[in-house]
C-alpha cells in the first residue's frame, strides 16, 4: 500500500521538523513544505499531497483561511489546522477555512495518526456522496426531468427549476404548496393521480409512476410522466417522497396518431372495417338493452369501379374513393359513422331509424348525392353505386352477421343492374353449397311439379264478398315439407327456373279461377304476381294469351300483380306491357306500393287498374299515428288517379275499422283469411 503524502504548512521551523519526525513515524511521506499561504498554494498545486497540516497563522499576504479554503474548493484536499490556542476563535476560523479539524501542539504521534486517518476517511466519503449527487444531477439534466421532493411531515414540496419550467413558469411564480402541482392536474385524471399516490405513500405499491395529463400556464395541457419513491422511517411510515416528472407530450401524441393510423383508411381518412366492426358491435349491445332503439347497416359498392381504375388510372380512381367518401359524410349525421372497407366498398352504420323506410331514405339521399357529377381526370362522370341494407333485429349477435347480410343485399342489388338499394330478407343468405343443393333441388321440383297454389281472398270492403283470389305459390319440398316463397323465389329468379315455375301458375289459377267461375262466381277473377324475369320475357304477353285459350278463362278472370320497384325499373318497357296487357283484356296491380318510390307522373302514364298499399302501411296504422295520414293520402291519390285501392296484409280490426273509414275499396290479409289451398276455399266459400 503507498503511503498518504502530507503537505506541511508551517512558518517555525522547529514545529516543522517535529510534525515532519512525527509523520514519519507514523508511517506517512512528507510531500513537501512551505512557509507562506502563496507558496502553500503553489506546491499544493503542483505536489498534489493527500492531506495539507497547515498551522492556522500562516504569514505573508494570503493568510491560513484563505489559504486553506483556495486548497479545499480548488483542489479538493482536505486541510488539518495546527494551533496551540483551543478557544472559541480558533474554532470559527477553522469552521470559516473548512478545515476538517484542529490539532494542538503539542501533539502525540498515535494523536496525530487518529486525526489524519478519519480525517482522510471523511474526506474520501464526503468526495463519493458528492461524485454520486454529481451523477444524479447530470442524469436529471440530461433526462430533462423536473424534479420534486415533498416533505410528507410539513406538507411542502419543493419543485425544482425545471419541473418549473415545464409548466411555462419562471422559478419565483410556484411556492412550495401541494396545490400548486394537484391543481393542474386534468379533471378527468385527478382521481387517478391521487389514488396511485395514496397507494404508493400507504407501501401498497413499490413506486409511484403514473402517466397524466397537467396545465401549462398557457392553458393547454402536456403529458406528463411522473415517476416517485417514499422514504420511510424505521416502522414504515412515510415521512417524505421525491421524484421526476417528465414530458411525454410528443410521444403521447404520437401513439394517438398510430392509435388513428391502425383504425383509420389512409386514402380516405375514414374508420376502417376493424374501427367499423367495433362501433357496430356497440351499437348492437346497446339495442340489446333497448329493442326499441333501431339502427341500421348499409354495404356500398360503387357500379364499376374498376373501368375508372383501368381506363383512367389508379390516382384517378383515388380521387373518386376520396369524392365519394367526402360525399358519403355529408349524406348522414355526425353519429352515424361512414367506413371504408377497402376497394370501392364502403359500410354505413345508420345510428338511429325507426323503421326501413328511414334507411330507404339515407339509400336515396347517397344515391342522389352520387349522381352529381365529378371531373376524373378531364371526364365528366356521374357514380352510381350499389347498396345494401339491413335493419337491426333481435336475432342480430355479432357485427359480422351484420355486415354480411348487407353485403348479400347490396350483391342483390348489383344484380338488379345496380345504381339501387335492396333491403336485406332472408332469401339472400345462403351459403355457395345451399345454392347449388337448392338449385338442384328446384331442377327436379320443376319436373315432378311440386307446387301448390295458395289463394287468398280479396274482399270488396262495399260488398264485404270476395272479389278476387290472390294466387300464391307454396313448394311441396320432399325433405323439407311446405317452404313458403320467401325461401325459393329469388334462386328460381337468378336460374331462369322462374319461367317455368310462373308459367305453372299462371296455367294453374286459371285453371282453378275458370272452375270458380263456373261454380256460381262469374265476378270472380284470380290475381297472379309476375317475377322480373317473367316481366322481361318477350313472349309473357302471348303466353298470357294462351294460358287463357287453353283454360277457357275470360280474360276478365286474370289479374297480374307488378311489383313498384319492377315496375319503375323501366317505365317504358312498363308501359308497353300493360298496355298490350289491357289490349287482351287483362287487369294489373301495381303491388307493393309504397316500397319502390313511384313519382305520381309516372303514375299517372301507367294503365294500371289497381294498387296495392304494401303491408309495411297497413301495419303501422295504429290510433294517432302519422302513417294513417300516410295510408289516407294514399288513398286520396289513388282516388284522383281513378285507381282501385287494395290494402293488404290487414290483421286487425281496428285497421279495418279504420280502411273502411276511409272508404278502402278492398282488403286483402290475415284477418280475413290467410292464403290457403283451394280445396279448403271451397268449403269456406260454401
Ligand atoms: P306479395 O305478392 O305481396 O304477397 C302477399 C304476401 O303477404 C304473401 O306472402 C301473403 O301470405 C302475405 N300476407 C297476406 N296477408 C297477410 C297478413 O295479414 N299479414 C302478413 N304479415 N302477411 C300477409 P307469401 O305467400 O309468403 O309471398 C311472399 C311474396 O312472394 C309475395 O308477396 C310475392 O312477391 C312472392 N310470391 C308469392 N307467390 C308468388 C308466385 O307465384 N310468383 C311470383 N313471381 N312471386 C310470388
Ligand atoms: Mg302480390
Ligand atoms: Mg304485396
Amino acid at each position: 500500500m503507498s503511503k498518504e503524502k502530507i503537505f506541511i504548512a508551517e512558518h517555525d521551523p522547529s514545529i516543522a521538523r517535529e510534525v515532519a519526525a512525527a509523520l514519519e513515524r507514523a508511517g506517512y511521506l512528507v510531500a513537501g513544505q512551505a512557509e507562506h499561504g502563496e507558496t502553500t498554494v503553489q506546491m499544493v498545486e503542483a505536489l498534489r499531497p493527500d492531506l495539507v497540516l497547515m498551522e492556522m497563522r500562516l504569514r505573508g499576504r494570503m493568510n491560513g483561511v484563505e489559504a486553506a479554503r483556495k486548497i479545499h474548493t480548488d483542489f479538493d484536499i482536505p486541510v488539518l489546522f495546527i494551533s496551540t490556542q483551543a478557544d472559541t476563535l480558533t474554532m470559527q476560523t477553522a469552521m470559516l477555512a473548512r478545515a476538517y479539524g484542529v490539532l494542538f501542539t503539542p501533539f502525540d504521534t498515535r494523536e496525530l495518526k487518529f486525526h489524519i486517518a478519519m480525517t482522510l476517511y471523511k474526506h474520501s466519503m464526503e468526495r463519493k456522496l458528492r461524485e454520486s449527487e454529481e451523477r444524479y444531477a447530470l442524469a436529471v439534466r440530461a433526462a430533462n426531468d423536473g424534479i420534486w421532493d415533498w416533505n410528507l411531515k410539513t406538507n411542502e414540496i419543493y419543485y425544482s427549476p425545471r419541473w418549473k419550467e415545464m409548466l411555462g413558469y419562471r422559478d419565483d411564480e410556484i411556492g412550495t404548496s401541494p396545490e400548486e402541482w394537484f391543481r393542474r392536474i386534468h379533471p378527468d385524471d385527478q382521481e387517478q393521480v391521487q389514488a396511485n399516490l395514496v397507494a404508493h405513500i400507504k407501501g401498497i405499491s413499490p413506486q409511484f409512476q403514473y402517466e397524466y395529463r397537467i396545465q401549462h400556464a398557457n392553458g393547454s395541457y402536456l403529458w406528463v410522466l411522473t415517476r416517485g419513491l417514499a422514504v420511510r422511517d424505521s416502522k414504515g411510515a412515510a415521512y417524505r417522497m421525491a421524484g421526476a416528472q417528465s414530458d411525454i407530450t410528443a410521444r403521447k401524441l404520437a401513439e394517438e396518431q398510430l392509435a388513428h393510423d391502425a383504425v383509420h383508411d389512409a386514402l380516405t381518412g375514414l374508420p376502417n372495417r376493424v374501427l367499423f366492426l367495433d362501433r357496430l358491435q356497440n351499437r348492437i349491445e346497446r339495442t340489446r338493452r333497448n329493442p326499441n332503439d333501431l339502427f341500421a347497416v348499409m354495404f356500398l359498392d360503387l357500379d364499376r369501379f374498376k373501368v375508372v381504375n383501368d381506363s383512367l388510372g389508379h390516382a384517378v380512381g383515388d380521387e373518386l374513393l376520396v369524392t365519394v367518401a367526402n360525399r358519403l359524410k355529408r349524406c348522414l349525421r355526425p353519429e352515424d359513422t361512414v367506413s371504408r372497407l377497402g376497394g370501392d366498398e364502403f359500410a354505413i352504420l345508420v345510428d338511429t331509424v325507426r323503421d326501413v323506410t328511414d334507411a330507404r331514405q339515407v339509400a336515396d339521399r347517397i344515391k342522389g348525392r352520387l349522381m352529381t357529377t365529378t371531373l376524373l381526370g378531364n371526364v365528366e362522370r356521374a357514380t352510381t353505386a350499389s347498396m345494401g341494407i339491413v335493419l337491426s333485429n333481435p336475432r342480430y349477435t355479432s357485427a359480422g352477421e351484420l355486415l354480411r347480410d348487407a353485403d348479400a343485399a347490396m350483391y342483390r342489388a348489383k344484380a338488379l343492374g345496380g345504381n339501387q338499394h335492396q333491403v336485406f330478407d332472408d332469401s339472400m343468405h345462403i351459403s355457395a353449397v345451399d345454392l347449388i343443393r337448392l338449385e338442384g333441388e328446384l331442377k327436379r321440383a320443376v319436373e315432378r311439379e311440386e307446387w301448390l297454389i295458395y289463394y287468398q281472398p280479396i274482399i270488396s270492403l262495399t260488398t264485404g264478398k270476395p272479389v278476387g283470389m290472390e294466387a300464391l305459390i307454396r313448394w311441396q319440398h320432399p325433405q323439407r315439407g311446405l317452404l313458403a316463397p320467401k325461401e325459393f323465389i329469388q334462386v328460381a329468379e337468378d336460374t331462369g327456373l322462374i319461367l317455368p315455375i310462373g308459367e305453372y301458375i299462371l296455367r294453374t289459377a286459371c285453371r282453378q279461377a275458370r272452375l270458380w267461375r263456373e261454380t256460381g262466381r262469374p265476378y270472380l277473377w284470380v290475381s297472379v304476381n309476375i317475377s322480373p324475369r317473367q316481366f322481361q320475357e318477350k313472349i309473357l304477353v302471348e303466353q298470357v294469351s294462351q294460358i287463357l285459350s287453353e283454360t277457357g278463362l275470360p280474360a276478365a278472370g286474370l289479374r297480374l300483380e307488378i311489383t313498384e320497384s319492377l315496375a319503375m325499373r323501366d317505365v317504358s318497357h312498363t308501359m308497353k306491357l300493360i298496355n298490350d296487357l289491357k289490349a287482351l283484356g287483362v287487369e294489373s296491380t301495381l303491388d307493393d306500393f309504397g316500397t319502390g318510390y313511384s313519382s305520381l307522373s309516372y303514375l299517372k302514364q301507367f294503365p294500371f287498374r289497381a294498387l296495392k298499399i304494401d303491408r309495411s302501411f297497413i301495419r303501422d296504422i295504429q290510433p294517432g299515428q302519422n302513417t294513417q295520414s300516410l295510408v289516407t293520402a294514399i288513398l286520396a291519390m289513388a282516388r284522383s288517379l281513378r285507381l282501385e285501392v287494395i290494402a293488404e296484409g290487414v290483421e286487425t280490426d281496428e285497421q279495418l275499422t279504420f280502411l273502411r273509414s276511409l272508404a278502402c275499396d278492398n282488403v286483402q290479409g290475415f284477418l280475413l283469411s290467410p292464403p290457403i289451398p283451394a280445396d279448403e276455399l271451397n268449403r269456406l266459400l260454401g
